[in-house]
């Protein structure tokens, strides 16, 4: 994986290319390396693939994002799954098919009325509950799925073993018929899928009893996989290939992890940086002194200076989360607050009299120039 090409450079575009000029590049690199243009040849098809590959993420804003933000680590995860089979036409979601068809087979068949048409696979989603510790270090999760893939028993034939599936004799084997109709404007000639193979081609006389001869079994599917450190509640990480498998060399969908992470008991998060809360003593504020202070390593001691008011934010730099793009670290801010003492008996209190009482104007200068604001 670490050595795959840029997507951006496959395409032969510029990071800052728009959606159209994307678009452009990817129609005209797919019809120079379809495999239909290129029979037999092995590089153009590796080359097909890829460009799929990389128009399948550059087109779609949601992967295109991700893209950017991880490079292809979004799409692999450290699972080591690459990306699936060869299949001629994967990320077309919500690409006009018939068009780039139109252009190949000389306009006469869009792509829905080829039989045995490459079908995408979908997306899975899948929700993963993190610990505010596991997003922030990163940690292998297990994650089970229900996936529609090929079926093994049949080699996705949908025809028992020993068995293959014949050649439609109404439509032969292409899955479409012309039939006529006659209507207000005359004659009209039109094609539809066969009735006999809907559509496939294909009759299955023994039906493969895994399947049933759909060619297709759902399955639990167990992945473990790596959350990188410093991910965040809400975002998603996407495995290339592990959703539901293609028809007809079509490509496989994506496994969408979407990640929650549950609250910390003292940290709030914001982006990469940490907030916090600690209570400190009356003394403490007053005099200064070394406190604990929690960090995610751990609890670490810190000085704060004599006369430290209550409120006071300090900052530990690079004390918060790693970054998942840069593997810099945030900030973590600590707000010292002062606790009002309570429960003093009577020594306390009398200790305390005699300390406000040798108070002078010069120990609170805040109260002072308060009241000397209000007056004027
Ligand atoms: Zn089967
Ligand atoms: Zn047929």
């Amino acid at each position: 994986m670490a050595d795959k090409e840029d997507y951006y450079k496959t395409l032969g575009v510029d990071k800052n290319a728009s959606a159209d000029e994307i678009k452009k590049a990817y129609r005209t690199l797919a019809k120079k390396y379809h495999p239909d243009m290129n029979p037999g040849d092995k590089a153009a098809e590796q080359k097909f693939k890829e460009i799929n590959e990389a128009y399948g993420v550059l087109s779609d804003p949601e992967k295109k994002a991700q893209y950017d933000q991880y490079g292809h680590a979004a799409f692999d995860g450290s699972t080591g799954f690459g990306s699936g089979g060869f299949g001629g036409f994967s990320g077309f979601d919500g690409f006009d098919m018939g068009d780039i068809f139109s252009s190949f087979f000389g306009g006469g068949h869009s792509s829905s009325q080829r039989a045995n048409a490459p079908i995408p696979g979908d997306d899975i989603g899948v929700r993963v509950v993190l610990s505010f510790e596991e997003a922030v270090f990163g940690c292998k999760k297990e994650i089970s799925y229900a996936r529609v893939q090929k079926c093994d028993d049949c080699a996705g034939t949908g025809a028992a073993k020993g068995t293959s599936a014949e050649k439609c004799t109404k439509c032969g084997g292409s899955g479409t018929i012309r039939v006529q109709q006659r209507t207000a404007f005359g004659v009209m000639q039109s094609t539809r899928a066969c009735p006999d193979c809907n559509g496939t081609g294909k009759i299955i006389r023994t039906p493969c009893p895994n399947c049933r001869g759909k060619g297709m079994v759902k399955i639990n599917k167990k992945l473990e996989v790596t959350i990188p450190a410093g991910i965040d509640d809400g975002q998603r990480i996407a495995l290339r290939s592990q959703g539901n498998e293609g028809r007809n060399g079509g490509a496989a969908g994506d496994l969408i992890i979407q990640v929650s992470v549950r609250p910390h008991a003292v940290f709030e998060r914001d982006g990469y940086d940490l907030y916090c809360e600690v209570p400190i003593t009356f003394a403490e504020a007053a005099l200064g002194a070394t406190i604990k202070i929690p960090t995610l390593e751990g609890t670490m001691d810190y000085n704060i200076p004599e006369g430290t008011q209550t409120g006071t934010v300090f900052t530990l730099k690079q004390k918060g989360v790693t970054n998942v793009n840069s593997k810099g670290r945030g900030n973590l801010y600590v707000k010292v607050v002062v606790e009002t003492p309570k429960n003093l008996n009577e020594e306390q209190k009398k200790i305390l009299r005699s300390f406000a009482e040798s108070c002078q104007e010069k120990n609170f200068s805040k109260r002072s120039s308060f009241f000397s604001r209000f007056k004027k």
